[in-house]
């Protein structure tokens, strides 16, 4: 029996080389992927974390991200890929299927599974070692500029990670070029709101419970102190 192909078994990239030559691979005639979007024509797959499996620790532990991106994540993208096959929502980016399915209560399960696997690989790259801390230069003085100070970002997002009831995200986003700190229950996400998402932090027990057992507040200061990637935050900024 050969040996099973690697990307059955650990995250593959976001298919630029596939290594399986079954199923539904891409060919070389096909587009190159635009990240976040899955290219038509290919399943969606499970982005690689952009760190290793150990190098948040000890703030988020090796062990939870095996969980939280090995299983969770990961089944997310399993049951999209499940619930899109054979309709007319196949072979649609990813983006394209939350925003045809948002709102459409027949179709809350693929909005769901969808949503949760763009928050998913939105919250792993807005996060890193070495991170948290103050942003600076443009970010820095538009959150000064919409929030009154970064003090006064930090107490909002604060306090909507810690009074999400529940399973959900806290956000920040740009909402008709204002920065606003949003929270959204279960999977919603700003995109289905008409906002921009610049950073999120997902506040479902998985993300923290091994590490901060029922600490949700401990586990939301240590990623603010320690994890936010604020070059991505200003990257989508820019971008906006
Ligand atoms: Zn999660």
């Amino acid at each position: 029996m050969p040996p099973e192909c690697p990307c059955r078994i650990a995250a593959p990239v976001l298919a630029a080389t596939p290594c399986c030559s079954a199923g539904r691979g891409p060919s070389p005639s096909d587009p190159q992927p635009d990240f976040p979007d899955i290219p038509p024509t290919m399943a969606h797959q499970l982005p690689a974390l952009p760190f290793d499996l150990d190098a948040l620790e000890p703030h988020i532990s090796r062990s939870t991200l095996e969980f939280h991106h090995g299983k969770h994540h990961n089944a997310y993208v399993t049951n999209l890929n499940n619930l899109v096959a054979g309709t007319d929502l196949d072979g649609k980016s990813l983006e394209d299927t939350i925003l045809a399915v948002a709102g459409d209560a027949g179709k809350a399960g693929v909005f769901n599974n969808a949503a949760q696997v763009w928050n998913h690989t939105f919250y792993w790259q807005g996060i890193k070692p070495g991170g948290g801390g103050t942003p600076s230069g443009a970010l820095l003085e538009k959150i000064n500029a919409d929030f009154g100070s970064f003090d006064a970002f930090v107490e909002q997002f604060k306090a909507a990670g810690a009074t999400q009831f529940g399973s959900g995200w806290a956000w920040l986003v740009l909402d008709g070029g204002t920065l606003k700190v949003t929270k959204t229950a279960n999977a919603d996400l700003p995109l289905a709101h008409g906002q921009k998402a610049l950073l999120t932090m997902d506040v479902w027990e998985h993300a923290y419970y091994l590490d901060y057992q029922n600490r949700r507040p401990d586990y939301i200061t240590t990623f603010l102190d320690k994890l936010v990637n604020w070059d991505f935050v200003a990257t989508n900024l820019a971008a906006a």
